[in-house]
């Protein structure tokens, strides 16, 4: 299960901040990922919360932020939402077009602390 080891990971770095920064409890977590990028927050939050009982995390609220995927067209460059149905740019009616925001990986932004 991704969501396991992505909530195993994070748990280390929280760990390895609290040793760093000295802090004793977390509050809440405030992370980022791409909606291409295939986490389940829900998934990933249950595992969090399983794994971090009986650590500084424990009962720490996730927080995310999701960042949009992006399609970017080949013809004229211009970002838009990637398309459903119809392949095709909205600017210039192009249908040559790459994906190239979304794919982000779990990312950790800011960590609430006492
Ligand atoms: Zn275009």
């Amino acid at each position: 299960m991704h969501e396991l080891s992505l909530a195993s990971s994070l748990l280390d770095i929280v760990h390895g901040y609290s040793l760093e920064h000295k802090f004793k409890k977390v509050n809440s977590i405030k992370l980022s990922f791409g909606e291409l990028s295939g986490v389940n927050k829900d998934s990933l939050t249950f595992a969090f919360k399983a794994l971090a009982k009986g650590t500084i995390a424990e009962g720490a609220d996730l927080m995310f932020t999701l960042i949009p995927a992006v399609a970017t067209c080949c013809a004229c460059r211009r970002n838009f939402q990637p398309p459903g149905d119809i392949a095709e740019c909205p600017s210039c009616g192009s249908q040559e077009m790459y994906l190239s925001a979304g794919f982000d990986e779990l990312k950790l932004l800011e960590l609430d602390v006492e």
